[in-house]
């Protein structure tokens, strides 16, 4: 029965977490938004499918063209709505971003173009066949607010490019990036209702898995992920999920002192820890232990803590309270349990609300929840290891596995050690920066995730394998159709032999066993 009940939309705020100056008040999408929003997603995909590489291509290289002329002013929006530095709104955004777009023009064509197969089974070599990437049809993305413009953007390109249709739900904290990709896309001349955005917070992002959406390519914590699994199990709706992490960064003897240690305080406090490739625990040969420490100590010491919009700051605030309070949570357990707060460790109220001090832990156990939860905050715990083995069990003693980083001179260790590693992407003399390689996978083992998205494992999250084979005989029955000849089994077993069996003579014997066998055979 309807209802003439009017029920007002629920609103949501951006807020820039700098200042506490409201951005923008919006409502959050209704359910019946929601449901209208992927039939016409729905309806508009075919169109999109039937242009044809070559045409999306185009339209992705145009998006480049527009998106680069409005770099500045969309860098200015992601530093005001995270409060990141502009210049790493420029750097581990917008480059990234553009950077995918070229990725996808350069590479698109070749891995979506239709693959043919050879078979090598006696059985099947009069077939033709072929391995065809369709379009899956609409996708969903759901993302955090982090990288609120690099991680949807990246994915929505892959899924454009595929030929879906795309409906992301950004942050509730970073609604207004996606929205202005939304008109640089219509731009670029996306047609109407092939890219959307809906505006909400976690229970939109509930209504619209449970909208017709074909998959669901989520970004987000584990305790989320983990819902969000629950949810696309029940209806077998093909997810990709993207985690949270707790990165180890291993740092070996014979490492560049300065260079690691730089390393280490960008990968820890880049975008204010927030990053889930973050280095999120340290571990440094006991040998050059206290040098590093040193050199980390004093370089944390030089940050530049502000708004991300003045352009003399190194480090901005935290997305908010809550993600704050889990930080001083970790650092106080840490504290209780023996660990040195060397610098940082507090709050910095003069500028703002939301802001804390670089902090660097010494005297860190792998107990401590600073060393086994996602902490997503500017704390660097530092532990000190005395072999190789150590280092490895170490950096493998984690319900988590996204990314790792490895710091020695000799390349051939770094690639060995490499390889022991459980995690996504593992870095050697480098931080953080598997994401913004675009021919490179992004995703995690253990609980960091399912799937991958970027490169060429991303683009194939985004279509359909279908295998067409085409008889070359068309007129022939086949062997082992109805009915069973009394001979065919062991017309089988010559065929198997001749195929498989270890000896020359054996091999000889059941091709002869298998042609006489076939006179016997009703055709
Ligand atoms: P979150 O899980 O709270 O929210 C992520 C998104 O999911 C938001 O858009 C939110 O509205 C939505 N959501 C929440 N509940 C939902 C539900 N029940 N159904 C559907 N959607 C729901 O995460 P966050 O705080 O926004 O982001 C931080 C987390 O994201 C960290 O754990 C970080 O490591 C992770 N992250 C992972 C990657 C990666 O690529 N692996 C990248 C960036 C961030």
């Amino acid at each position: 029965m309807a209802s003439n009940l009017e029920v007002a939309p629920r609103k949501l705020i951006s807020v820039n977490p700098a200042t506490g100056e409201t951005l923008r008040e919006l409502d959050c999408a209704s359910e019946p938004e929601i449901r209208a929003a992927v039939a016409r997603a729905r309806s508009a995909q075919p169109k999109w499918r039937e242009l044809g590489i070559r045409r999306r291509v185009a339209v992705v290289k145009e998006l480049a063209r527009v998106l680069c002329e409005k770099k500045t002013d969309l860098a200015q929006l992601i530093s005001r709505e995270v409060g990141k530095p502009y210049a790493e709104a420029l750097t581990t955004e917008v480059i990234v971003v553009l950077d995918s777009a070229r990725f996808y023009i350069d590479n698109a064509y070749r891995l979506l173009e239709t693959q043919p197969v050879s078979h090598g089974s006696l059985a099947m070599k009069q077939k033709s066949g072929s391995i065809v990437r369709e379009p899956v049809g609409v996708v969903a993305i759901i993302s955090p607010w982090n990288y609120p413009f690099a991680t949807p953007a990246t994915e929505t390109l892959a899924a454009l490019i595929a030929g879906n249709a795309v409906i992301v739900k950004p942050s509730e904290f970073t609604p207004l990036i996606m929205l202005e990709f939304a008109d640089l896309l219509d731009r670029a001349g996306v047609p109407d209702h092939i890219f959307q955005v809906l505006v909400g917070d976690g229970s939109t992002g509930a209504a619209l898995i449970n909208a017709e959406i074909d998959k669901l390519i989520f970004t987000g914590s584990v305790a989320t992920g983990k819902r969000i699994g629950q949810m696309a199990g029940a209806r077998l709706l093909p997810v990709v999920l993207e985690l949270g992490g707790k990165d180890p960064l291993l740092v070996f003897e014979d490492a560049a002192i300065d260079v690691a240690s730089s390393a280490a305080v960008w990968g820890a406090f880049v975008n204010a820890g927030q990053a889930c490739l973050s280095v999120e625990r340290c571990y440094v040969h006991r040998s050059i232990h206290d040098a590093f420490l040193a050199a980390v100590v004093n370089k944390t010491e030089r940050l530049r803590i502000g708004d991300g919009m003045n352009p003399e700051v190194d480090m901005g605030p935290m997305i908010h309270q809550r993600q704050l309070e889990i930080v001083e949570q970790h650092v106080e357990e840490a504290k209780q349990r023996g660990a040195r707060v060397v610098t940082g460790g507090t709050r910095v109220p003069e500028r703002g609300p939301n802001f804390y001090a670089p902090t660097v832990l010494a005297n860190v156990t792998q107990e401590m929840r600073i060393m086994r939860e996602e902490t997503f905050g500017p704390v660097l715990p530092i532990m000190a290891f005395d072999t190789e083995e150590e280092a490895i069990r170490l950096a493998n003693d984690s319900e988590f596995g996204l990314g790792a980083s490895i710091f020695t001179r000799d390349r051939a260790r770094g690639e060995r050690l490499a390889r022991r590693i459980a995690s996504g992407t593992v870095l050697i003399n480098d931080v953080v920066c598997g994401f913004g390689i675009s021919e490179a996978p992004h995703g995690g083992v253990k609980s960091s995730g399912i799937g991958r998205t970027h490169g060429s494992f991303g683009l194939e999250e985004m279509v359909n394998i279908k295998y067409i084979a085409s008889d070359r005989l068309p007129g022939m029955k086949k062997l082992w159709w109805f009915p069973y000849a009394t001979a065919f089994p062991r017309q089988i077993e010559g065929l198997l032999d001749m195929q498989f069996a270890g000896s020359l003579q054996r091999r000889v014997e059941g091709a002869l066993r298998s042609v006489g066998c076939l006179f016997g055979k009703r055709l």
